[in-house]
């Protein structure tokens, strides 16, 4: 998608792959710093490492706690991260409508649970569930986020924040009140994978993102269309992330049709 963007925009600039293991990291960005690179996207299990290894720290990598994005300034390097606002534009993509206004439900609680949900909490969601497997990591989640939601909305203090186990009975009930259901875990990932939450607790008043696009439907997504609810893959997300990082690098506009079309193409491929 950015090979397209550049083309599109006649960017004389080339977007290239790198591998390194995590002891490679640091002499890696030295090198790099001296090169002509004019940024580059990090992804796991590198994005926590880089907060240490970058000058400078913008707002959205501060509040994240990990670095997707750096931006070489001259040899200077500014680290972001645009995750969190990609998936923000891509529920506006989606479905129309702003994480501030929704009762959010997330599954999973690991690097991207945290991240969408640390957002959501930066948006003021209206309420936010967190569902992780393993309960513990997502009640230490919830602490973190806890000041985030001290203030009352249309909903009292305390039923805005909640931690509800993984049990599809407890999570069913949940369901009731709850606008957005966002799968953040790897369930749906591997062929023979289960539907990470089944179409009878799911419901037609509910919008359903999963953060997997590969494959492009899910069980998940399956079981929501079946249930009659809106649903939609992750792709938008890693196409806004992109797009953010694209007018950090270049300081232009994204041409976004064209970075979807070269994102559905190479995700299809
Ligand atoms: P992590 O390994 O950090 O976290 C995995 C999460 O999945 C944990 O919460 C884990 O729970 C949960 N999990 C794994 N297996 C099961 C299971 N069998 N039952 C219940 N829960 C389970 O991965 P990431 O957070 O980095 O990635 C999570 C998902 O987000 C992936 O599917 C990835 O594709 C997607 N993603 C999409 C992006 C996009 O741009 N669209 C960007 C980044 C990620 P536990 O804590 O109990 O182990």
């Amino acid at each position: 998608m950015h090979a397209a963007a550049f083309a599109r925009c006649k960017l004389d600039a080339r977007y290239v792959a790198v591998e390194l293991p995590p002891e490679q990291l640091a002499p890696t960005v030295t090198r790099m710093k001296a090169l002509p690179f004019a940024g580059w996207n990090c992804t796991l299990p590198h994005k926590i490492a880089l907060v240490g290894l970058v000058d400078e720290l913008a707002d959205s990598a501060r509040q994240l706690g990990g670095v997707n994005t750096v931006l070489n300034d001259r040899g200077r390097l500014v680290g972001f991260n645009t995750d969190g606002e990609g998936w923000v534009w891509a529920l506006r993509e989606e479905f129309s409508l702003d994480v501030r206004d929704l009762r959010v439900m997330i599954l999973g609680a690991g690097g991207a649970g945290r991240a969408l949900a640390k957002q959501a909490a930066l948006e003021r969601c209206e309420k936010l569930v967190l569902v992780n497997r393993t309960e513990a990591t997502a009640r230490e989640l919830a602490s973190s986020l806890a000041p985030y939601f001290d203030t009352q909305k249309l909903l009292g203090a305390d039923a805005r924040l909640k931690v509800t186990p993984w049990d599809e009975a407890l999570i069913a009930k949940e369901l009731d009140q709850i606008d957005l259901l966002v799968n953040a875990t790897s369930i749906g990932l591997k062929p023979g994978d289960p539907a990470a939450l089944p179409a009878r607790i799911l419901q037609p008043h509910l919008c359903v993102y999963d953060t997997i696009y590969r494959p492009a439907k899910t069980k998940l997504l399956s079981a929501a269309e079946e249930a009659g609810a809106r649903a939609a893959n992750g792709l938008s997300m890693l196409l806004h992330q992109g797009a953010l990082s694209f007018e950090i690098w270049t300081g232009q506009q994204a041409p976004l049709t064209v970075m979807k079309a070269a994102l559905r193409k190479a995700v299809a491929g």
